[in-house]
């Protein structure tokens, strides 16, 4: 079958499985661009339709293909060459819409010294009640690199700008001083280097590589829990810059005392510098930032408009960009003028969709790993202190989030008796109430919960 055809029979298929605005949308101008050795590659008319394709419809469109061609094994998206798909001319207020008809892709490459991506700065960072410690302490680490607050640790739940942040502090003091050495690195990314060191014998190297950094930015130090080694060696590295008054910037999903497993050590290194939170924005926030967005990217928005999306994204500034991007997308391609109707359209599966799932695996699942325990240890009968709030926070969750009867959750959790449950379920709705951090710990467990 010749590979037009094949995407006919896709798009035919597609169109009876979802919604009219959403296929016009996302598959309007879209087409297999190759096939090879098992391998379709479909090219899109823009970056966010590329995106939205690969993240939501791979499944589906994989799905359809393999039922027509069993040989297909992959797909892969590019972006196609897009003919202009906003003409102009035919507006009625050309002014007022998008200021050019490509959008206003913000491609940036890497900084290769650094691993800096300069599009996060100072500039384009909203501040808000719910960021302003953090951004002001990141600018104190920009004036008195390695000597006010070091290390400067800022924590906060997903998508809320601690990325950005860590960034913007890197490629101020790279533009400021140039010729220091700045090195940005998630935690991840330090455990494979590290990881890759030890297995090539490149210590030495790894060593003098950290060493000598002038900055040392790292994101998401909670996944370096638990790592013993990685923990060893980074306290090596931050005692080393440490005494030479060298800035060390940390960001993570929660406070040190939360993270578990976290060596003693390194955490009370990290409690001796400046803490920082960064919380969820309020309405007006959020609409400065869309506003903010939009302007960066060229596009003219009407305010009730950008209102309206604020009002209705609410999770966090990760989610509202991603949703300003699918309406910049859509009214590209329909070649209008976004309104509040266009937007309830476009939002509907997001803000229409029930609340997502979840079961008692899942619960286990994600509490275990959360407090990096054995998931086994939750059915088990040991009182160690490090099991049983995990235990007891399994028995809220289920009950909280599933409406399950004691009786039920005791049985889940190893056979215990519902009394036990019950005990539990109050023992941690009250300890939620005195106990702010229970509250934020348990707050970052429904949001994995429902990732
Ligand atoms: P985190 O690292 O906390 O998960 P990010 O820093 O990646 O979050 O932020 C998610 C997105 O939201 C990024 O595109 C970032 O530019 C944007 N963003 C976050 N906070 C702000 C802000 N205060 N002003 C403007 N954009 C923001
Ligand atoms: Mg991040």
């Amino acid at each position: 079958m010749d590979i037009k055809d094949l995407w006919q029979i896709v798009l035919g298929e597609v169109e009876l499985t979802i919604s009219k605005a959403n296929f016009i949308t996302w598959f309007k101008s879209t087409r297999i661009h190759s096939k090879k050795d098992g391998v379709i590659t479909i090219s899109a008319p823009n970056g966010f339709t590329k995106e939205w394709l690969e993240n939501k419809y791979n499944k589906l469109i994989l799905k359809i293909l393999r039922n027509n061609s069993p040989d297909i094994k992959e797909l892969q998206f590019v972006i196609g060459e897009s003919k202009p798909i906003i003409n102009i001319k035919n507006l009625k207020n050309p002014s007022a819409t998008l200021a050019n008809n490509q959008l206003n892709f913000q491609e940036f490459n890497l900084n290769k010294e650094t691993n800096l991506n300069p599009k996060y700065t100072f500039n384009n960072f909203v501040i808000g009640s719910f960021n302003e410690l953090a951004q002001a302490a990141s600018m104190g680490v920009v004036k008195h690199s390695g000597t006010l607050y070091n290390p400067l640790f800022i924590y906060g739940g997903v998508g809320l700008g601690k990325t950005h942040l860590l960034q913007a502090i890197g490629n101020k003091l790279y533009k400021k001083y140039p010729n220091r050495k700045i090195k940005y690195l998630s935690s991840e990314k330090y455990t494979r280097e590290l990881v890759d060191a030890i297995s090539k014998k490149g210590m030495d190297t790894f060593k003098k590589n950290f060493y000598k950094t002038d900055v040392l930015i790292i994101d998401d130090i909670q996944f370096i829990a638990g790592k013993e080694k990685t923990q060893e060696e980074f306290f090596n590295t931050f005692n080393a810059l440490y005494q030479k008054n060298k800035q060390i910037i940390i960001s993570s999903d929660r406070p040190p005392k939360a993270i578990p497993t976290l060596e003693d050590r390194l955490r009370s290194r990290f409690e001796g510098g400046m803490i920082a939170d960064i919380g969820q924005p309020d309405l007006e926030t959020r609409t400065a930032i869309l506003k903010n967005k939009a302007e960066e990217k060229k596009v003219k928005i009407p305010d009730d408009v950008l209102n309206h999306l604020s009002v209705n994204v609410q999770s966090n500034i990760r989610e509202l960009e991603g949703a300003l991007n699918r309406v910049i997308a859509f009214s590209q391609i329909n070649n209008t003028i976004p309104t509040i109707k266009n937007i309830d359209e476009i939002l509907s599966q997001i803000i229409n969709t029930p609340k997502k799932m979840t079961n008692c695996k899942k619960i286990f699942q994600t509490v275990s790993e959360f407090y990096d325990i054995n998931i086994n240890d939750l059915f088990d009968r040991s009182r160690k202190k490090q099991l049983v709030q995990p235990r007891q926070i399994s028995m809220y969750l289920i009950r909280k989030e599933l409406n399950g009867s004691y009786p039920y959750i005791g049985e889940k959790l190893g056979g215990r008796d519902h009394t036990t449950v019950m005990y539990a379920y109050k023992k941690i709705k009250r300890e939620i109430e005195e106990n702010n951090s229970l509250q934020y710990e348990i707050n970052l467990i429904k949001e994995k919960l429902y990732n």
